[in-house]
């Protein structure tokens, strides 16, 4: 059956990765993203040239209208929606609590928790079998930053992840017998420009040493923990919160 899913922040980064592995795994894909509709375009075009089908569409986060938008044109565009990647996340230039501006956390926490919920709720009501949907799965990118806490960086970041943490066992309950399974990855330090956004394009190398495994991860690893999480191998796991992240 073709199926398709939704990959929020899909165009760069680790959401990147996670589409052009997804068309790979046989999804239809719908590459999301804010600004960059350059990034975006060039991952449609992989997956086009190697013989998948995808769209690139902006939507941002923060704000429900575009959600809604993006939803629509995945229902009009592409194959049934069967799967969510809650993907794209924002951090902020390292910070102390006493520092942290109203602005700043309303933002943090817009991108970060409030986005993915209403993901989740539009992807809920399309794959539900209690909405007449086939089932599907939900992944959503946490981060090891929920154990952590992130202190002297980005405690506000650190918190959005606890709660998509808990959001996510929360909603794996609700919607377990209803055919969709909720799962969570919670990436170590991974090599992207997420670092270079929060002001510190060094921070992998920086702080590599204190990874067990010693070095920083792809966002290719952390794509296989995603699609395996959405795939049929991991069908008796859900409300899991995976580590993907060197040991740390
Ligand atoms: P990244 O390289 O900065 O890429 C972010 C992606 O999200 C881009 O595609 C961006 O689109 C999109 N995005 C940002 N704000 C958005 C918004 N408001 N609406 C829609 N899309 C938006 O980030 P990354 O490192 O791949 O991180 C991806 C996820 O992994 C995040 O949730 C992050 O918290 C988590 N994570 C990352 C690491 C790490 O070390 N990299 C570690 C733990 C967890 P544009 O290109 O259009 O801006």
């Amino acid at each position: 059956m073709e199926h398709s899913v939704i990959v929020t922040g899909g165009s760069r980064g680790i959401g990147r990765a996670i589409a052009l592995g997804a068309a790979t795994a046989g999804y239809q894909v719908c590459v999301n993203y804010a600004h960059n509709a350059k990034a975006a375009e060039e991952v449609v075009s992989a997956i086009e040239t190697a013989g998948g089908k995808a769209i690139a569409v902006q939507a941002d986060m923060t704000k429900e209208a575009d959600i809604l938008r993006m939803f629509t044109a995945v229902d009009s565009e592409l194959a049934p929606l069967t799967a969510l990647v809650n993907n794209a996340g924002i951090v902020d230039k390292a910070s102390k609590v006493d520092g942290m501006s109203l602005d700043r956390l309303e933002r943090m926490f817009t991108t970060n928790i409030t986005g993915p919920f209403l993901c989740a709720r539009e992807a809920i009501k399309r794959m539900s079998t209690a909405h007449g949907g086939k089932g599907g799965g939900i992944v959503n990118i946490s981060s090891v930053a929920a154990k952590t806490g992130a202190p002297n960086e980005y405690v506000d970041y650190a918190a959005s992840k606890g709660a998509i943490d808990a959001m996510t066992i929360g909603l794996a309950k609700e919607v377990a017998a209803e055919g969709i399974r909720v799962n969570a990855v919670r990436p170590g330090i991974i090599y992207t420009d997420i670092h270079a956004s929060g002001g510190q394009p060094d921070r992998v190398d920086r702080f590599k040493s204190v990874v067990p495994m010693l070095r920083g991860g792809q966002p290719e690893e952390i794509a296989d923990a995603t699609l395996w999480l959405l795939s049929d191998h991991a069908s008796y796991v859900t409300g899991a919160l995976l580590d993907v992240s060197g040991g740390r």
